[in-house]
């Protein structure tokens, strides 16, 4: 009896240890974000986040393949892609920082960073560009510094992505306050000498003009989510999305166009943006 209460106690005493280490890690985050907890676990752990990105990889070959059968255009077909979170899954990146304590440093992560792909991606511009002949355009707002350019490249090339041309790589040219997060201009240059078929991407940016910031300021969430309601027979077809919940132009428009607003800001303003069904005091 009395061996069974002394193993008692140590579970006791263990399972109070181990809440307390729970809370303490808890409450010593200052600096990273704590609700990019709950993304980056969706993103890295869960069946749903990866049947999503199997679905419109598996629907963007099912288009290549229909608009290739009936395809009679002089200019060669052309997939315009972003890489980050679409082809590239960098949370491990973002999930490091989280541990740390810290804000993410996309430039030592473009650097030095181990990316995974996001599932489906790889076999898919595989098959686009090597058994269907399209030419591949990965558009990111990663710095077009040759630094970054040839260590995405090797990355992506290390994951077996098709990188045979760097002249395909139209990354954001600096300073990027100068030239914005708009992605247009290169959509329009490749347009020159290719037919756009298809635009993949994770936030809305990457596939249109019409989600672009307006005098520097992101559009409202209502306006955004109004926008992709009037493209609605796009999406898909032309324009594929792939999911990210761990950040994205989504998130910046929750907080109004705020100048770096805080972690309490943020939370404040989340907070007010829910839509909330009040139980005590109805509204039919
Ligand atoms: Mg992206």
């Amino acid at each position: 009896m009395k061996k069974l209460l002394t193993v008692a106690g140590v579970v006791i005493v263990a399972s109070l240890l181990l809440a307390l280490r729970s809370a303490k890690l808890t409450i010593e985050k200052k600096n990273a974000d704590q609700e990019s907890l709950l993304a980056l676990l969706y993103q890295q752990k869960a069946g749903e986040y990866r049947a999503l990105c199997l679905q419109a990889y598996n629907l963007a070959r099912y288009r290549i393949d229909s608009i290739a059968a009936i395809y009679k255009g002089a200019k060669p077909m052309a997939i315009v892609t972003d890489l980050d979170e679409t082809a590239l899954d960098n949370s491990a990146g973002d999930a490091y920082a989280y541990q740390q304590d810290t804000t993410y440093n996309p430039n030592q992560w473009d650097l030095t960073g181990h990316p995974d792909a996001v599932p489906g991606a790889k076999d898919f511009f595989k098959y686009a560009a090597g058994t269907k002949k399209f030419n591949i355009y990965y558009v990111s707002n990663r710095p077009a510094l040759p630094p970054i350019l040839d260590a995405t490249s090797k990355q992506m090339g290390d994951l077996g992505f098709p990188v045979s041309a760097t002249e395909h790589c139209f990354f954001r040219f600096l300073p990027a306050a100068q030239v914005g997060s708009s992605k247009q201009p290169r959509r329009d240059d490749i347009s020159k000498t290719d037919s756009i078929i298809l635009l993949l991407g994770d936030n809305l940016i990457d596939i249109d003009s019409t989600f672009d910031k307006i005098n520097k300021k992101y559009l409202s969430s209502t306006e955004r989510q109004q926008r992709v309601t009037n493209n609605a027979a796009k999406w898909g077809r032309q324009w594929i999305i792939l999911p990210n919940a761990c950040y994205g132009d989504w998130e910046a428009a929750l907080y109004n166009n705020a100048p770096n607003p805080t972690l309490g800001l943020k939370d404040t303003l989340r907070e007010q943006q829910l839509k909330v069904y009040d139980y005590l005091h109805p509204v039919h």
